[in-house]
């Protein structure tokens, strides 16, 4: 109904980008991007309208998203000629403004577009050959100045080539190696390079375009010190076992994945390179703490506290407490043997659980005097609890 509304407004609709492709390639893609000939704001206001459904918009870049009560959303673009800015380098001038907004995009596969007006609904658009690129599993810039005007989307080349088992052009790859000998990632924005790299590395799979990166002498661009050897790729391997262990495991408990790998990452790095990297990613400073601290305390839980002695629930509890799922997930990834790894399975599928039966105000009732004391009495019953040592009330 989005092709219905466009011709009652007198406009065009298509559905472009990701979505297309993916329809192609018959991959799901809840995402939808729309792109409308005529101005996509008032597009969408009036599918809000009609649909009783919320709507955001963008008025300086003249987009807006529609928000299903699914929590599915639509981005509707507009595509007018007029603010289009482009380098003087690149000689266009005849385009329709389809096929200019198409244009500004990323890759050959990205700029399909997809007909949603009546009478052309379903016809499939393609300006620049991204069919035959689908095709031939190729990824492909549009155009030589393409990683000038959006290093990021190096990374995106990258991203793309390993989820679809796909290939860089020849022409695209000399441009990337060109790109990072130029040194374009290092004039990038720290939370843009962040986030592509936190798409990456929330990818099903994200040793393959890691490894990629690495072929493509990229992760100097955090620092000089990231050795992407052997050892670093094992570990990767593990840290997506335990994150599909916690996947299956505890089904709608959030992970952060991207933090998993990220302290992966720097693990093998000395601590002023984790700060620099951190700096160079704009990291806030909760982030860097969070990181500086589990990189000074999970090694010492690992290689001290496991290994000295068989621990008692209540000191295995007292000791990862303090730890959020992620590195707890990383831990786990890192234990070279078994002994941490059970402890930390056992800390998430029950000790995490353990509460007193008692709380505090039992005890105010019972008459003891509110004081500090309250803290040890339920600790030292949650210690008993966890050790087995009190049982539940039958
Ligand atoms: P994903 O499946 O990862 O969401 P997607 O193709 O839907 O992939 P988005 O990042 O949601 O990717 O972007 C939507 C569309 O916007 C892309 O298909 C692409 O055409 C365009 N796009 C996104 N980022 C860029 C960029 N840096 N440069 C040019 N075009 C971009």
């Amino acid at each position: 109904d989005f092709g219905k509304l466009a011709k009652d407004l007198g406009m065009k609709a298509y559905a472009v980008g990701g979505f297309v492709r993916d329809l192609l390639l018959r991959r799901s893609n809840l995402d939808i991007d729309i792109v409308v000939e005529g101005d996509g704001i008032e597009f969408a206001r009036t599918y809000a309208r009609e649909h009783g459904i919320r709507c955001r918009f963008h008025k300086k870049f003249n987009t807006a998203v529609l928000i299903f009560p699914d929590d599915r959303r639509v981005d509707v673009a507009s595509a007018r000629f007029e603010y289009y800015q482009y380098p003087a380098a690149l000689p266009i001038v005849e385009f329709s403004s389809l096929k200019m907004d198409l244009y500004r995009r990323d890759f050959t596969i990205n700029t399909l577009a997809l007909a949603l007006n009546p009478g052309e609904f379903g016809q499939l658009i393609d300006f620049f050959g991204g069919q035959r690129d689908l095709k031939d599993k190729t990824i492909r810039v549009l155009h030589n100045l393409s990683l000038v005007e959006d290093p990021t989307r190096i990374l995106r080349a990258i991203r793309f080539e390993q989820r679809f088992g796909f290939r860089i052009g020849k022409q695209t790859v000399a441009l990337i190696r060109n790109a990072v000998r130029m040194g374009l990632l290092q004039k990038l924005g720290g939370r843009r390079l962040l986030h592509e790299i936190q798409l990456i590395m929330v990818e099903d799979d994200p040793l393959p375009p890691l490894r990629r990166m690495n072929e493509f002498a990229v992760w100097p661009v955090l620092s000089a010190n990231i050795l992407f050897d052997q050892k670093l790729e094992d570990l990767f391997v593990r840290l997506r076992e335990v994150v599909s262990w916690h996947r299956l495991s505890f089904l709608d408990e959030p992970l952060e994945r991207w933090w998993v790998y990220m302290l992966g990452l720097f693990s093998g790095l000395a601590a002023a390179d984790v700060e620099d990297a951190c700096g160079r990613l704009q990291f806030t400073a909760g982030q860097r703490e969070r990181i500086a601290w589990a990189y000074r305390t999970v090694s010492g839980l690992l290689w001290g506290f496991f290994p000295a002695a068989e621990h008692k629930p209540s000191a295995i509890f007292r000791a990862l407490q303090p730890f959020k799922p992620e590195e707890l997930v990383f831990m786990m990834a890192k234990a070279q043997d078994e002994t941490p790894r059970r402890a930390v399975s056992h800390y998430f599928h029950r000790y995490r659980h353990v509460s007193t039966e008692l709380k505090g105000r039992d005890l105010k009732e019972m008459g003891v005097p509110p004081g500090p004391i309250y803290r040890v009495i339920l600790d030292e019953l949650l210690d008993a609890r966890l050790n087995g040592e009190v049982k539940d009330r039958q």
